[in-house]
């Protein structure tokens, strides 16, 4: 009932945005940063992520991330990330703003992805400004407990926002845009704590749209959504896919 519910509202309520979080890339294997049993209850996240932290000492912080890239440079897209690239290959999905750093959204096919927090693909030199694809800092990590910067010897920062950080300008201002065109934005796998990406779907809400939540768990936004499904997310939006293939998006997604 509630996968044909919201197999119902994508269909009606385009465009139709994602917006995901930490619980998206659980079932690859990836830990959430923020569950009391996820990264930051066993690093302090202002030893290890902050950009303070960094500067102070990057190869400190290069011991935190070196296991932590080489984990997610091996993780699989699931069910979850699937599923929504099939939706918008389907016309039912104009974007997902992820607040993942993982790259597995696009690694499962979605074409248009906002990464509000950044990602793994780079890592920056602070001393020059080379930057240096995902590949090659692993190349460096092989050799090295931290990247260091073939032309001054720096050590890379990678391309992620660090806490104390703003979000990348570009991102978040895109992310905005499409949360107030969406008539339905359909968050998945996060608990809309961390701002500002916490009021993303109230822009929806407040241009008219609505909000549908696939989370485990309460969230922040529960009382606001129009539909809300407490499950796997993998396994209700691979049914949402079964149930929308077939059909075709009501109105062209070609529009912008
Ligand atoms: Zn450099």
């Amino acid at each position: 009932m509630s996968v044909s519910g919201l197999a119902e509202l994508i269909r009606e309520r385009q465009p139709c945005v994602a917006l995901t979080g930490a619980g998206a890339s659980t079932e690859s294997g990836i830990p959430d940063f923020r569950s009391p049993t996820g990264i930051w209850a066993r690093f302090d996240p202002f030893e290890y992520g902050a950009i303070e932290a960094f500067r102070a000492d990057p190869r400190k912080v290069w011991s935190f991330y070196k296991p932590r890239v080489a984990m997610l440079a091996e993780a699989e897209p699931n069910p979850t990330h699937l599923a929504l690239a099939e939706l918008e290959r389907l016309g039912f999905l104009e974007a997902v703003v992820t607040q993942n750093i993982d790259l597995l959204h696009e690694r499962a096919g979605s074409r248009e992805v906002v990464e509000v927090h950044g990602s793994i693909r780079s890592s920056t030199c602070p001393g020059c400004g080379e930057r240096y694809p995902l590949e090659r800092v692993l190349e460096l990590l092989a050799e090295a407990d931290a990247p260091a910067c073939g032309a001054c010897g720096e050590i890379l920062k990678p391309d992620v926002v660090f806490f104390g950080e703003l979000l990348p300008a570009g991102a978040i201002d895109r992310a905005f845009e499409l949360a107030r065109r969406a008539r339905l934005l359909l968050v998945v796998g996060s608990t809309l704590e961390v701002h500002p990406v916490a009021g993303l779907p109230l822009e929806t809400i407040a241009a008219g749209g609505e909000l549908a939540i696939v989370n485990r768990g309460p969230t922040a936004l529960d009382d606001r959504a129009a539909l809300r499904i407490d499950g796997s997310a993998g396994e209700v939006l691979a049914a949402v896919v079964e149930e929308l293939r077939g059909q075709e998006a009501q109105q062209p997604q070609n529009a912008r």
